[in-house]
């Protein structure tokens, strides 16, 4: 019998929570938002059929707070919960809480987020599928002695990376031995401060990479499938920027080879819903950094090429029902690029929060606006500085580039700095044309960055 879900509650905001309401209102599923108090004009509130205000704009009083999250819940009687990306999405106590509450956490059970969410163990899941890593022995760092003596046998340079890592913390590249106890010692603190965890192990440093990940979906009964490979290369200080599908320039044989392995590994371990696998690429070879256990920004881009809906993949596993496809059953077509629009100076990166007293969104076939951003709207300062997606798709990689450039044009966002004037200049670029710049590439263009 096809199970679905009466009502859901998002617990989260901005252009992914209404990304949400609107698969959900597709397939008749109610909405309840959540919101702070700077978000109290939000589309999410409006657009939800209900809202709760859970408390302050800080985000530990707010969109972090589980206790106000589970009230919510409760007083709404919604039957599960989407945590979007960011914020609890990652969260295992979080997912542990929701069941332990009756109420399905829309995402993987709380024991594979805390499995992919050490590092550690990740790398040696993936090695369990024959998934290639980074090499490096994926063992805790005993001691600096211990490291130093690692380093000598791999090396310099390596990567010292704190097993509880995310978001770049806790990570130092290390170029020569006399730079190792520095390092050592900063990475460390860093981890420590922010994970509560300062366990770390070494890798080789893979000096000119591409990111490139893989889609999955997996419904929870050893059914998983792949929806290609996307390529996340243009990046700032390891933040994407621009992102795209498929990633130009890999054999076939490669990008089918690799995702078959992802699937395995899902399959081992009963993985259920969205997940993305990231890795490094780098002279034809894979090396797997991480895991994500969540739905991503650039999700959109793989929607593109498939022509699937991933948030209503997730609504239907998380429910109980099968995936809708087979994985014959989906056709890679065409290409998609993803520009993200921040509120931040296009030259200083300086976040600029405040009014937007003038907007027009661009439009046109194989144009997506993902956004939650419209005339009067103030852009709060207490968030991540991202307002909104520019997605073009087309049947060449060169078709969506050229799109992506009038869609450019074609936006106007008035009364706020904007990070517009950079992605038309990536769109220009002729090192962007080519196709597979590496991980470096935006930071030369713009002068920063030692590589
Ligand atoms: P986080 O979870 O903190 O985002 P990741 O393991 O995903 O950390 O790494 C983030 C970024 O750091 C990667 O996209 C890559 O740019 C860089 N990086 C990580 N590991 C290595 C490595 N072994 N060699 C070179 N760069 C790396």
């Amino acid at each position: 019998m096809a199970e679905k879900f009466k009502k859901i509650l998002i617990a989260n905001r901005g252009e992914i929570a209404l990304r949400i309401i609107r698969t959900a209102r597709e397939m008749g599923i109610k909405t309840v938002a959540i919101y702070s108090t700077a978000d109290r004009e939000s589309l999410h509130v409006r657009f939800a059929d209900e809202a709760v205000c859970i408390g302050p704009p800080s985000s530990a009083e707010s969109y972090l707070s589980i206790p106000k999250i589970m009230a919510a819940v409760e007083i709404t009687n919604a039957d599960a919960v989407h945590p979007g990306y960011g914020f609890l999405s990652e969260n295992a106590d979080f997912a542990e809480i929701c069941t332990e509450y009756g109420v399905k956490f829309i995402g993987p059970k709380p024991e594979h987020i805390r499995q992919m969410g050490d590092k550690i163990t990740a790398k040696d899941t993936m090695i369990k599928a024959n998934v290639p890593v980074v090499p490096g022995d994926g063992e805790l760092l005993k001691s600096v002695e211990d490291g130093l003596k690692q380093a000598a046998v791999m090396g310099y340079p390596v990567m010292i990376k704190a097993t509880a890592g995310g978001g770049g913390k806790g990570m130092r590249m290390v170029p020569a031995a006399e730079e190792f106890q520095r390092a050592w010692d900063s990475a460390r603190a860093e981890a420590k401060a922010a994970f509560g965890n300062d366990g770390m192990y070494m890798e080789k440093y893979i000096t000119q990479p591409r990111h490139i990940e893989i889609q999955i979906l997996s419904d929870g009964k050893g059914h998983t499938v792949h929806l290609g490979d996307r390529d996340c290369s243009v990046q700032r200080r390891n933040q994407k920027i621009i992102e795209e599908a498929p990633a130009p320039n890999i054999p076939q044989k490669q990008r089918d080879k690799i995702a078959k392995r992802c699937i395995q590994a899902c399959n081992d371990i009963g993985y259920e819903g969205a997940g993305t696998f990231e890795f490094l690429y780098q002279n034809g070879e894979f090396y797997f950094i991480e895991m994500n256990t969540r739905i991503q920004v650039e999700h959109p881009v793989s929607e593109m090429i498939t022509g699937i809906d991933l948030i209503k993949e997730q609504l239907r596993v998380a429910a109980g029902q099968k995936l809708s496809m087979t994985q014959e059953q989906i056709q890679v077509k065409g290409h998609a690029i993803e520009c993200r629009i921040n509120a931040e100076d296009s030259k200083t990166f300086i976040p600029s929060p405040g009014k937007i007293t003038k907007f027009h969104s661009p439009g046109g076939l194989g144009v997506r606006w993902d956004s939650h951003i419209y005339t009067d709207y103030v852009v709060p300062p207490y968030y991540d500085s991202m307002i909104g997606k520019l997605i073009t798709y087309g049947e060449t990689r060169e078709v969506a580039i050229a799109k992506m450039r009038h869609a450019l044009d074609e936006l106007v966002i008035g009364g706020i700095k904007t990070n517009v004037d950079l992605q038309k200049s990536i769109m220009a670029d002729e090192n962007f044309a080519a196709g597979g710049a590496n991980i470096h590439y935006l930071e030369k263009k713009l002068g920063i960055g030692g590589h």
